[in-house]
């Protein structure tokens, strides 16, 4: 069954250079009415992904009280985390018993790094400790970390930081060049040749505990031996299905459409793309990555 990606909100209280969301700051958060109508109207979607900052909504507690009524089979919370720093806040959401797993924007392991990305000084703390308020209360966390040129040279150290903190899973996603990461394009994001051998190691490192790992974004052809063992994102999550309230909607009703429109409308192949086995599999590079910086660094998988 499809699912639905709720955005529960445009406002934030992280600022990151590479947010997709930059261009709807300004028309606000949508009203709780309008949350449950939207929920209502979607009665055919058993998972629901709550997209945005909505912890920093006055309302989460009835938000979540409601979501609780629709007797969803997978709930699932996006946040930087900053909101759950705070223990008491924390497992008040934790006992509504509404949540089954968290999604948390983790871009690196140490603190300089992390707020030049998400320019909010004490973010990575707040960060770190909300990760560690959901472990506490014995939650499923999943490392969200948005690979840009700021951080992947420290894959490894962050994908090691994962680990020292306990999550249970890591989804590792190449930059979406929309809004802040579309405006500052040549700012934030990396060659993907360039990321290869960092990314070897953080899934060398990843893989020896046997974590979870999704991936997005990122052509099979980069991801050496992993090229088959990783999970490709639209296949670990497949709820991300549709985005109703957003205007740079992508229009996606379930998994299998999913791959059409990665492969006809925002991904672009290469014509080596024809020579390669994982041709099929393979979701290629953001249209935009493909205009800017071409197709030469991939090779044909043989
Ligand atoms: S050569 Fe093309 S199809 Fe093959 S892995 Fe690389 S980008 Fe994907």
């Amino acid at each position: 069954m499809p699912a639905l990606i709720l955005i529960t909100g445009h406002l934030c209280n992280n600022n990151c250079i590479f947010c997709s969301d930059k261009f709807f700051r300004k028309e606000g958060n949508p009203t709780l009415e309008e949350l449950k109508k939207i929920m209502i109207e979607n009665p055919h979607c058993d998972e629901l992904v709550l997209q945005g900052e909505t912890t920093i909504r006055k309302d989460i507690f009835e938000l979540l009280t409601f979501v609780k009524t629709r007797n969803l089979k997978r709930v699932q919370l996006l946040s930087n985390g900053r909101m759950l720093s705070n223990y008491e806040f924390c497992k008040k959401i934790v006992s509504l018993n509404t949540i089954t797993d968290f999604l948390i924007n983790t871009p690196a392991h140490k603190q300089e790094t992390h707020e030049k990305i998400t320019q909010v000084p004490g973010s990575f703390k707040q960060t770190k400790k909300a990760i560690q308020n959901l472990k506490k209360l014995k939650q499923y966390v999943t490392a969200y970390c948005a690979i840009i040129k700021q951080n992947y040279i420290y894959l490894p150290e962050i994908a090691s930081y994962y680990l020292k903190l306990d999550v249970d899973e890591v989804q590792m996603v190449f930059v979406h060049p929309l809004g802040n990461a579309s405006t500052e394009f040549f700012n934030v994001t990396p060659k993907i040749s360039l990321i290869e051998p960092h990314l070897i190691k953080s899934l060398d490192i990843l893989s020896k505990e046997k974590i979870k790992i999704a991936m997005n974004g990122i052509p099979l052809c980069i991801m050496g031996k992993y090229s088959d063992k990783i999970i490709p994102f639209n296949k670990a999550i497949s709820f991300y299905a549709k985005k109703v309230n957003d205007k740079e909607s992508m229009k996606f009703i379930d998994e299998s459409n999913i791959t059409i429109d990665l492969k006809e409308n925002i991904k672009t192949k290469f014509p080596q793309c024809k020579q390669c086995i994982k041709n099929n599999s393979c979701e290629g590079v953001w249209n935009r990555y493909a205009k800017e910086y071409g197709g030469k660094e991939f090779k044909p998988i043989k």
